[in-house]
């Protein structure tokens, strides 16, 4: 098409985001002598991480006993045994290794008395395979994301990585099953990009915005995966949607679950501590989706608080104005501005909130992209990785647990960096394109930059977010779920009648958010097949008409591929049940008992 010039770059390896995944791996790769491109549409030290308050996981045992075989055994657990047991055993026994290198790069953790980083209790965190509390999850104030991703893009600016900042991925250039690159717009000068690599790493993050209260940022539209649905491959595990309890009721902003693990408790409108008839072990620290439905039922059975009683209370006024003040100085703030409420003297109206996706592209430990092909579970990819949010690798499986992310974000992006400096040698030569490369996303750009229908972006975007609001929520039926997919098929339909009124390519951002929103609209017909096909009840995935868990039949991974026309096909990779070593034994399943 010769409208759009492409720009042409050779990188050893290309990185697509610069949160706390993209940074780590990039600053990785450049360490070890590859040359690396990182494509951010933010600037990276705006990447959605930036936000993340409560902390990291590490068995330190900074506070108390420790031992990263007991952070394997509740991250198993609390993955209600869909997270794969080797990549759980690589990610808790790196933890520790991880988060010292963290603190040697600079992060400003919080201190202890004697000067060793803080750790707070999380929910679902234990010792002794379930005995005790853990104080496992490292801490910088509430305010942790932000500085682990301003020193990580520090560390990355030290290194010889380039970075193309407000450039926005557009599709991945697939040759053969092979990934050779990305097709990238300069968003400020509308100039195409293409960047090959011999590998593309794509750490693109969540997409929590197909729903329309959430607690992620307005950039966290799963980019990454849409390019995989485009190119053919699967995504795993999509039904598995995590709602953090403590979302500012209106606003969705988060309300860290450090608030809980320094104390913190949730009131219903009888001002009783109700956790504690749920969980009566764990009570307000139980894992997060135990503590959604639980806030859930206590609205739905007329116990909520406010006018509408239609939301719950977060109380933090008995831990005192100095904790406060010293462990949760963000959240005061947040809560002042976003509900009105001095934290000191009143509880925070709080709402179970979208928050993260389990379910995401599909790859190993190493980082590598796998689908199911030839009846083979796990074929390589070739030339696609992918890190953080926007992988299933799968660590977190049906249920991640608090603090458990940013750690996968670190060891992942690590091990993708040493995984590639082995695979790859430094200035490797790159082989020619075929003629057609990139066409695939030059075509999307031209069609979506003429598109004369009569929908607003913004319009369609607002329906899917109802639709998935309303019916991939917390808890799910067989009945509503088959609605949404209707509802949500008739979305996706309506997408052809958009509308994209800026005909210019520089900062154009009603094209941008309508690529965006191409990207959403894919995940989220692949969150509602794959919600409605699994008939069982298991982490983040609560059905009423399935009410337990059934390992018998569906103890295994859901692949969803999705059509250009919206047309969904599923199969399945079976769970990793083995450990990576004999360090550690496999954990068997077992009822979860809170
Ligand atoms: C409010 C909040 C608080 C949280 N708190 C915690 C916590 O305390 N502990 C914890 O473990 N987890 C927490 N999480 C979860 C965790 O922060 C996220 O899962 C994690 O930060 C995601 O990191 P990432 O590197 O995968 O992606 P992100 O940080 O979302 O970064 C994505 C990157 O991809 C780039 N990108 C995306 N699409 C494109 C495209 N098309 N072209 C070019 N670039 C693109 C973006 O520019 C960005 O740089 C929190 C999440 C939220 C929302």
């Amino acid at each position: 098409m010769s409208a759009y010039q492409f720009i042409d770059h050779y990188y050893d390896v290309v990185v697509v985001g610069a949160g706390g995944a993209g940074l780590r791996a990039t600053f990785g790769l450049a360490h070890s002598g590859l040359s690396t491109a990182c494509i951010t549409k933010v600037f990276p030290t705006r990447s959605h991480t930036v936000a993340a308050q409560g902390g990291i996981s590490a068995a330190l045992g900074n506070m108390g006993e420790d031992d990263w075989r007991w952070h394997m055994y509740d991250t198993v657990k609390g993955s209600d045994w869909l997270g794969d047991q080797d990549a759980i055993e690589f990610m808790c026994k790196e933890a520790p290794g991880a988060v010292i290198e963290l603190e040697h790069y600079g992060v400003p953790f919080s201190r202890t008395e004697d000067g060793r980083i803080y750790q707070r209790p999380f929910g679902g965190m234990t010792t002794r395979y379930g005995q005790g509390t853990a104080q496992r999850t490292c801490a910088a104030a509430d305010r942790t994301g932000h500085a682990m991703l301003h020193t990580l893009y520090q560390q990355a600016l030290r290194h010889e990585a380039q970075f193309f900042i407000e450039y926005f991925a557009v599709d991945l250039i697939m040759e053969k099953g092979e990934c050779r690159g990305v097709v990238a717009i300069n968003m400020a000068d509308g100039t195409v990009h293409r960047f090959l690599g011999h590998q593309t790493v794509l750490a693109t993050g969540g997409y929590g915005r197909a729903y329309f209260s959430c607690t992620s940022a307005h950039t966290c539209t799963g980019d990454g995966g849409g390019m995989v649905l485009r190119a053919g491959l699967p995504m795993q595990d999509m039904e598995f949607v995590q709602f953090h309890p403590t979302g500012i009721y209106g606003a969705g902003c988060l309300i860290t679950e450090g608030v809980r693990g320094e104390g913190g408790i949730l009131r219903n409108s009888a001002g009783e501590r109700f956790m504690e008839r749920y969980a009566p072990n764990a009570k307000d620290l139980a894992s997060r989706d135990v503590v959604s439905r639980a806030m859930t039922i206590e609205i739905r059975e007329g116990r909520g608080v406010g006018p509408h009683k239609d939301h719950i209370y977060l109380h933090l006024e008995h831990l005192g104005g100095d904790t406060i003040h010293e462990k949760l100085p963000g959240i005061a703030e947040t809560a002042k501005i976003f509900s009105g409420v001095d934290v000191t003297k009143q509880p925070i109206p709080v709402l179970p909130t979208v928050h993260y996706n389990m379910g995401g592209v599909p790859a190993n430990y190493h980082g590598e992209v796998v689908t199911l092909k030839d009846g083979q579970p796990d074929t390589v990819v070739p030339g696609l990785m992918a890190v953080g949010e926007a992988a299933c690798v799968s660590v977190h499986g049906a249920n991640r647990l608090g603090s458990n992310s940013l750690l996968d974000l670190v060891v992942f992006g690590r091990e993708a960096a040493r995984y590639c400096a082995e695979i790859v040698k430094p200035g490797t030569k790159h082989r020619p394109l075929a003629t057609d490369a990139g066409e695939l996303a030059v075509t999307r750009i031209d069609k979506f930059r003429n598109a004369k229908g009569s929908l607003r972006t913004a319009d369609i975007r607002l329906s899917m977010q109802k639709v998935m609001q309303g019916h991939a929520a917390v808890f799910r039926t067989g009945e509503s779920l088959q609605e949404g997919v209707q509802k949500l098929s008739e979305v996706f339909n309506s997408f052809a009648e958009v509308n994209v009124s800026d005909r210019g390519m520089v900062w154009n951002t009603d094209l941008i958010e309508t690529l965006e929103l191409d990207n959403l609209l894919g995940q989220a017909v692949a969150t509602m097949h794959s919600a409605l096909n699994r008939q069982e009840s298991r982490g983040a995935h609560a059905r009423e008409d399935f009410p337990n868990r059934d390992d018998q039949n569906w103890m295994k991974h859901t692949l969803a591929w999705v059509s250009d026309h919206g047309d969904v096909q599923l199969n399945y990779r079976p769970v990793h049940l083995n450990t990576l070593t004999s360090d550690v034994e496999p954990i068997p399943p077992k009822a979860r008992v809170y």
